[in-house]
């Protein structure tokens, strides 16, 4: 592990550095959730509200920085992407981008007795905003199955595209199983069947994903906050060629080209999507976690945690009671767990008491833990400031609720794992 010290960076973290809260020692596992903003983030942040001005609307300096500043961030969204700065619409995060692009799919595509898919995996981010979009244009929407390993099921997948859907929305990493599925060959079949492509890449940006030109997918969405950067801010990528075909679903300051009352002319690409204010400090806190990801490595970043990742899964399986929900082929950045009968919601409690913050419940992923049988699971998503040894204490915290279980005469079940 000595190799990765200079990846884990603990310091310039501050409430890492700090490990309490409120007085208390915290070790923080739950980055599937969100992540903390490392310093340059934070004055990134400063600096901003320091010289506060809006963009697009002003000839003075402070304008043209403020929007040199965001197109910067733009610049920098689509080298990470691999994909032009035309091709990046700022939002105010992932669950923003699905739902702007689901109103853009009924408003513009989709057409009574279409077909929309999206699979047991997602979160309701990417089910909600097709359901909706589905009942108000008159398709319908249906879903993809994962098999009992939790692995996105191809076959159900290939028989579903021979009905030629409008657009399959699908995950790049799983937030409850941490499956991390296979989008290339997922693209390539739905590209056979003329289907569009929408990717929620919420939890995937930390772990090595596939530039969107190499993957060929229509369209891919992001959140700042578990990306190191603020709350608040995302992005909505999109192919060029989409952008240009897809209407404006909302209305307001910047995205008309020309105004009338019988006939505005709205702008054209990333404008059109991007009405009134964007959150200009949210945007330049993007930037820089950007910049910060890139100055530490995103490959090293990417082999720290997945190496973490399988030394938690390990020393998991290895807490009798304990139950790791699925087997994907590859996992990355999220791994959940059951101790049953012990409610997830109470394992959590116990854990915060024991100063592990790891989250429970369903995650926003009621479809899939409906397929699983569950009520809830416990989710540990470490991230590059977490280390083996936080780890190893966070089984012997589970071991001792395990065993305070056993001796209460609760039949905590034997060592499972799948
Ligand atoms: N998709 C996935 C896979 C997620 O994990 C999340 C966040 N939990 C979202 C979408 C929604 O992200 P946000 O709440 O930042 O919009």
């Amino acid at each position: 592990m000595a190799e990765w010290q200079n990846v884990i960076r603990k310091r310039d973290f501050p409430v890492i550095a700090r490990g309490t809260c409120d007085g208390r020692g915290v070790v923080y596992l739950d980055n599937a959730a969100t992540t903390q903003c490392p310093r340059p983030v934070l004055w990134a942040l400063e600096d901003y509200w320091n010289q506060h001005a809006n963009v697009h609307r002003g000839v003075y300096c402070l304008s043209s920085r403020a929007t040199a500043a965001m197109e910067e961030t733009r610049q920098l969204a689509a080298e990470f992407l691999g994909a032009s700065s035309e091709e990046i619409v700022f939002t105010s995060g992932a669950t923003d981008a699905l739902n702007l692009l689901a109103d853009a799919f009924a408003m513009g595509e989709l057409r009574p007795g279409d077909l929309v898919l999206a699979t047991e995996l997602e979160h309701n981010s990417n089910l909600l905003p097709w359901l909706e979009a589905c009942r108000r244009s008159g398709a319908r929407l249906e879903p993809v199955r994962v098999t009992e390993d939790g692995e996105l099921d191809l076959e159900d997948l290939e028989r579903k595209l021979e009905r030629k859907p409008k657009l399959l929305a699908v995950t790049a990493v799983s937030n409850v199983l941490g499956t991390v599925n296979p989008l290339e060959k997922i693209a390539e079949m739905a590209r056979g069947a003329d289907c569009a492509v929408a990717v929620d890449a919420a939890q995937a940006m930390r772990h090595g994903l596939p530039d969107v030109k190499t993957l060929d997918c229509d369209f891919l969405c992001f959140s700042g906050h578990k990306l190191m950067g603020p709350t608040g801010v995302g992005v909505l990528y999109g192919k060029a060629r989409w952008l240009d075909r897809l209407p404006p679903v909302r209305y307001g300051g910047g995205m008309v080209e020309s105004f009338s009352l019988s006939e505005p002319e709205y702008a054209s690409g990333v404008r059109k999507f991007e009405a009134g204010t964007p959150n200009l400090s949210g945007i330049a806190g993007l930037g820089a976690a950007l910049e910060y990801l890139q100055a530490v490595g995103r490959r090293r970043i990417a082999a720290y945690e997945k190496e973490l990742l399988h030394y938690a899964e390990e020393r998991l399986s290895a807490v009798a009671g304990l139950r790791i929900l699925g087997a994907p082929a590859r996992r990355a950045g999220v791994l959940s767990f059951v101790m049953e009968p012990l409610q997830a919601y109470d394992v959590a409690l116990l854990l915060d008491k024991k100063g592990f913050a790891l989250r429970s419940g369903r995650h926003c992923a009621d479809l899939l833990h409906a397929r699983l049988g569950l009520t809830g699971s416990v989710r540990l998503s470490p991230a590059f400031y977490n280390t083996r040894e936080e780890i190893d204490r966070l089984g012997e915290a589970l071991e001792e609720i395990a065993e305070v279980a056993r001796k209460a005469g609760i039949p905590m079940g034997e060592r499972t794992h799948g």
